[in-house]
């Protein structure tokens, strides 16, 4: 079922209801932006190919909303700062509760790694839960397979202590000028 509304909706959005109608929304359905992706200095660009989310009730007549979908990033090096390209499939079970406290209270000791509990007391904004699995599953530490930070910290040095070998180049060239005054004195 294609599902249409209007933007305040997706702001809005009634999770509970949604899970309880076991509702559908896609990347083709509507199109979000995420500022906090495109603001963040170490993601250097980024493609969400796609997305879904679904809503059911589980077993234990819980809500549950499932995030998932896959986006291409470059992501910037440790190391280097240049761009690491990566593409990254994310999925995430989200088990409604009507409070902070009892969500706390859930004991989430048995739930698996893409299994989380979250305080849903009233309307979310859609766009912002997508938002936050999208940073999840971004990686901690992006770098090169290759990138060698030490010899570049080495090069560097090297570099830093040219400028005081060029020093005497400098101190020099009074003498260089001196054999043209004496060739001048020459003549
Ligand atoms: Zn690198």
């Amino acid at each position: 079922m294609r599902h249409k509304a209007s933007q305040k909706e997706w702001d809005e959005f009634d999770a509970w209801a949604f899970c309880r109608l076991g509702g559908v929304v896609r990347h083709s359905d509507v199109g979000f932006e995420f500022p906090r992706l495109r603001e963040d200095p170490t993601i250097l660009s980024f493609e969400v190919q796609h997305w879904e989310v679904s809503g059911h009730m589980n077993a234990k007549g819980e809500s549950v909303l499932k995030l998932q979908g896959q986006f291409n990033a470059d992501f910037a090096c440790v190391a280097c700062g240049l761009g690491v390209p990566d593409s990254i499939p994310f999925t995430r079970f989200l088990i409604l509760k009507k409070s902070e406290a009892e969500a706390d209270a859930y004991d989430d000791e048995a739930l698996d790694e893409d299994t989380d509990v979250v305080a849903c007391p009233g309307a979310i904004q859609l766009r912002d839960f997508l938002e936050d699995e999208l940073l999840l599953a971004c990686p901690m530490f992006p770098r090169h397979d290759h990138c060698r930070p030490q010899q570049e910290a080495d090069t560097s040095a090297g570099e830093a202590a040219n400028p005081n070998e060029s020093a005497p180049t400098e101190v020099q060239r009074p003498f260089a000028n001196l054999g043209d005054l004496l060739k001048a004195g020459k003549k």
